[in-house]
């Protein structure tokens, strides 16, 4: 529970103070995805990073469980995993190694057996001794989710998951999280892919300017975003749309390159996961999706009525 947490930082070479939070109110609900959505530079990365406990608000109170996290943030670190958004490429170390000090870390014992079943499900298990930094760029990826997991903790965090990661990890991701909170953790992730908050989140925050505009349900969240476009860029062009997405059809439109879904959420037409599951089923392959909205502005103008 967040009450009048803000932030804001001495300005990069500059005289003045940068303000990247303004005044947040926010409860989390145990058990839930929570789904922080907004543009860069809206302060999703440092929202959270005070909710971990590694940026100390300028203002405001956190509690966990009626308890003030802000004064033993020692004791909260163990309950909380976070994934990172930067990579950090300098690890010398194998991947078992690093996972199993993770653990260690925060006083739990090296249990190989969990430790090999994360890794397995994070399809890590044949490179456990590998260095990270031999690794490719989702697999390091991989590496951090393990890490943020090795201590099983019961609120994890992740920044920015989908950033510059390729359709299938991203799915994988996705589905270990649904996984994750089947077992009760309690998810929090930043994103700004619509998408991404409209397939995984049970609650959606919207952010922008450092400012938490609105806190919904996903679906009512949805529905207030109106009409949008979703591209998706094929890998092998379509000789024409099969006659299976009959039930989208009147909403489709094929060039040879690119499938595009006209949604209108406010309507009662299928939502977008269901319209992708459906795709994946027949074996259409796409190499990335976009919303037309990518910019996020015309979302906020739905939104707020207002230009950010
Ligand atoms: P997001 O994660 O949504 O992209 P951030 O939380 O990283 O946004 O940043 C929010 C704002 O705060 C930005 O204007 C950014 O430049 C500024 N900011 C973030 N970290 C610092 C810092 N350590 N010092 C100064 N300004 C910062
Ligand atoms: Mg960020």
């Amino acid at each position: 529970s967040l009450a009048g947490v803000a932030k804001t930082y001495a300005a990069r070479g500059k005289q003045g103070e940068v303000t990247a939070l303004q005044p947040v109110d926010l409860d989390i609900r145990r058990g839930e995805i929570f789904a922080l959505l907004g543009p860069n530079g809206a302060g999703k990365t440092t929202l959270i990073s005070i909710i971990c406990g590694i940026v100390t608000p300028s203002a405001g109170t956190i509690t966990v469980d009626g308890h003030d996290a802000l004064a033993d943030y020692k004791q909260a670190r163990r309950r909380i995993g976070l994934v990172p958004q930067e990579l950090s490429t300098d690890a010398f170390e194998s991947v078992l190694a690093t996972v199993t000090f993770s653990r260690r870390l925060f006083g739990r014992s090296g249990h190989s057996a969990y430790i090999e079943q994360l890794l397995r499900d994070l399809a890590l298990w044949d490179k456990r001794h590998a260095r990270i930094m031999e690794l490719s760029g989702g697999m390091k990826r991989r590496v951090l989710i393990a890490k943020a997991l090795a201590h099983e903790p019961e609120i994890l965090f992740l920044d920015e998951p989908s950033a510059g990661v390729d359709v299938a990890l991203r799915r994988d991701m996705w589905k270990l999280v649904l996984s994750l909170r089947e077992r009760g953790v309690t998810i929090i992730l930043t994103t700004h892919y619509i998408e991404e908050a409209e397939e995984m989140a049970d609650r959606v925050g919207v952010i922008a300017k450092g400012k938490l505009l609105l806190v919904d349900e996903k679906a009512a969240l949805m529905k207030k975003l109106g009409k949008r476009e979703l591209d998706l860029a094929l890998v092998e062009p379509l000789a024409a749309v099969p006659a299976e997405l009959a039930e989208w059809k009147p909403t489709l439109e094929h060039d040879g390159h690119t499938l595009r879904y006209v949604f209108d959420a406010t309507g009662e037409r299928t939502g977008i996961p269901s319209f992708l599951r459906r795709v994946q089923e027949l074996g259409i392959a796409f190499k990335d999706l976009e919303t037309s909205k990518s910019s996020l502005e015309d979302i906020f103008v739905d939104l707020v009525g207002e230009k950010q």
